[in-house]
């Protein structure tokens, strides 16, 4: 790690707050103080009749500037510094010998005049002098590795090896390819005879590429942990330097400073950075620093000799953006996926991170892990952490199965905003939404049933959301269920229309996931009328998946006419379900006013009750 002592560094503002104070405190006493000992101007009649009151000590004539600076004794008895302009006057050299004075053409030295040289000139400076340094070490250590800002083209970078990173792949839950995939590379750091043995080469770099928070770093780090070599981790954006120049440098002394303590790990942290694809011409400005750096790590690689024990590890969210260069065999030719955890694994993350915290006998991670979906393993670290933070604000020592719940939510929904001010118009609004959401839900037989609804609203700006955890894990999804979903996301407004005859805004976020859904249906899975046809390409799979258009326009007016369709036919299909059931909905959402959460199973009895039996049993077995 680079710079691992940065936990007891002074914040740069101490420093500037410290010589900020010590200018003023001089301002305010010392200047003036020395001030008054400057020279003070006379007339000359007045130094005449000083000469005669025998007040001046000494006189020096300086020719040039046609003035008499003197001494002077003042009312005081201390000696001052006066001046006075030279008058035409022959008799001066008399007087002065008549009255026993000093004369000579240089300026007299007062008594303080060396001290005030240096409290008006050296102290400033040496301060001045001195707040620069310290700026410029701090600004240094910012820009990574403690260089001196001003130490221009020399790049010291002060890439310090963590000995041994103390992580293990017990620490990485989950991930058991990913993990497969580098214990090789663990094999090869410390037995690199065995390899060189038979003449296998190993590849010089792996690239761990998935979405942010999925333990790219920490399998980074735990790689060098098992191996016990040292492991070198800078970040790509800490290449990029203030200098041109500087980023190729700190590539080359990050090499020779890994040969120097191989077998180790060099391990680049969103190589993304540096590494994007080199486009040519047509950019302004600010990329040849960036070439030039990864350049230098392409030479870099291609120059060190593989059999020495140095793997170059590198992570990324971006893998498309990467430059071809980077991917060739002999260098990052060996891609691991690092994706999102499934059930199995999102439960093994929070029983990893749950060993830290106390919790009370008996809760059940798996429920957690089942409502948690799609989250990525930084963000289950933080539920089980917030949750251990609920339990401290409500004066518990352990945590439990409410706190869990709670922070899931808190992660998902953001914080309750138990004070936000809602009129008991919009909450019935609100109210209605969500049951219309889980009624629809509930009714389809493909859909997952509901969990919890809730109608406090959340920081997030959520004012209530209906949750749902599906039994199990999905990895693909039929036709059937996907137009369910977005029958789903139309059943809030769709509730909100038939009992309020009026719609509101609250539905934009169920609007925009409906047509998200629509338009991967038409333009990606095949499910539209163009059949197998990919119209849209995903352009950045681990980052929200943002999608590009890959057909003609005409074809794109046509894509729009689908999408629109079939959401205004799931739309209808809403309506038709809940006209059907307009008395469940006003009961439930009556229901869910009064109480503001209710469970799931809540739910299910009061859209059960009344139901003869059997009738709840087809409904079930359908
Ligand atoms: P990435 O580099 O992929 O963005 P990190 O490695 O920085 O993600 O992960 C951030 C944090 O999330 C880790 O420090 C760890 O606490 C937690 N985490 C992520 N994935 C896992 C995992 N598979 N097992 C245990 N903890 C994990
Ligand atoms: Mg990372
Ligand atoms: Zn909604």
């Amino acid at each position: 790690m680079i710079d691992s002592n940065g936990g007891n560094r002074k914040p740069l503002v101490f420093y500037v707050v410290i010589v900020t104070t010590i200018i003023l405190l001089l301002n305010a006493f010392i200047f003036p103080l020395m001030m008054s000992r400057q020279v003070q101007v006379v007339g000359y009649s007045d130094f005449l009749s000083w000469i005669e009151e025998g007040k001046i000590v000494e006189v020096s004539l300086t020719q040039e500037a046609n003035q008499i600076i003197f001494v002077a004794r003042n009312d005081q008895g201390q000696e001052e510094l006066y001046k006075t302009a030279v008058f035409p006057d022959d008799e001066l050299i008399e007087r002065l010998q008549k009255a026993g004075i000093r004369f000579s053409a240089e300026i007299p030295t007062q008594n303080n005049t060396l001290l005030s040289f240096i409290i008006s000139w050296i102290l400033p400076i040496a301060i001045f002098a001195g707040l620069g340094r310290v700026l410029s070490n701090q600004l240094g250590k910012r820009l990574g590795g403690g260089m001196n800002a001003l130490s221009f083209g020399k790049a010291n970078a002060k890439i310090v090896a963590d000995q041994a990173t103390g992580v293990t792949f017990a620490d990485v839950a989950g991930e058991e390819e990913a993990k497969d995939a580098l214990k090789e590379i663990v094999d090869f750091l410390e037995h690199p005879d065995k390899y060189a043995g038979i003449g296998a080469k190993l590849p010089k770099g792996a690239l761990l590429v998935g979405p942010p928070g999925t333990g790219k770093t920490l399998l980074a780090r735990a790689v060098a942990g098992e191996a016990k070599v040292p492991f070198f981790s800078i970040s790509g954006s800490e290449f990029v330097e203030m200098f041109v120049g500087m980023g190729a440098a700190k590539v080359r002394d990050l090499f020779k400073q890994a040969n120097e303590k191989a077998p180790c790990i060099v391990f680049i942290d969103e190589i993304d950075t540096i590494g994007k694809k080199r486009d040519g011409a047509g950019n302004i400005g600010g990329n040849d620093e960036r070439e030039q750096t990864l350049n230098q790590l392409l030479t870099e690689m291609d120059g060190f000799d593989g059999k020495k024990g140095v793997v170059i590890l590198a992570a990324t969210n971006r893998p498309e953006s990467l430059d071809p260069a980077l991917l060739r065999p002999g260098r990052f030719d060996r891609r691991i996926p690092v994706e999102l955890p499934d059930l199995q694994g999102r439960e093994a993350i929070l029983k990893v991170h749950a060993r830290n915290v106390k919790c009370e006998s008996g809760i059940d991670l798996r429920e957690i892990a089942r409502a948690t979906s799609g989250a990525s393993g930084a963000e289950l670290a933080n539920i089980i952490n917030e949750a251990a933070l609920r339990a401290v604000r409500l004066g518990r020592s352990a945590v439990n199965q409410n706190d869990l719940m709670e922070s899931v939510e808190t992660v998902i929904a953001g914080y309750q905003r138990k004070n936000a001010v809602m009129s008991e118009q919009e909450k019935r609004i609100v109210s209605y939404h969500e049951i219309g959401h889980a009624l629809v839900a509930a009714m389809q037989t493909h859909s997952a049933p509901v969990t919890k609804i809730t109608i406090i609203p959340r920081t997030s700006g959520a004012l209530g959301y209906t949750m749902q955890v599906d039994e199990d894990e999905h990895y693909l999804m039929s036709r059937e269920e996907l137009l369910n979903k977005i029958v789903t996301l139309t059943g809030g407004q769709a509730a909100e229309q038939l009992i309020f005859h009026s719609i509101t805004t609250g539905a934009s976020n169920d609007i925009e996931k409906a047509t998200r859904m629509a338009r991967g249906m038409i333009t990606r899975y095949g499910m539209g009328d163009f059949g197998m046809v990919a119209l849209e390409t995903v352009t950045n799979q681990y980052l929200g998946g943002d999608t590009s258009l890959a057909c003609s326009p005409a074809t794109s007016e046509k894509i729009d006419e689908q999408v629109v369709a079939l959401v205004k036919e799931a739309r209808e299909k809403a309506d038709r379900i809940l006209r059907e059931n307009e008395a469940k909905l006003h009961e439930l959402a009556e229901y869910l006013l009064k109480k503001e959460t209710i469970t799931g199973e809540e739910f299910m009895q009061i859209l059960n009750a009344g139901k003869n039996k059997d009738e709840a049993e087809t409904s079930a077995a359908e």
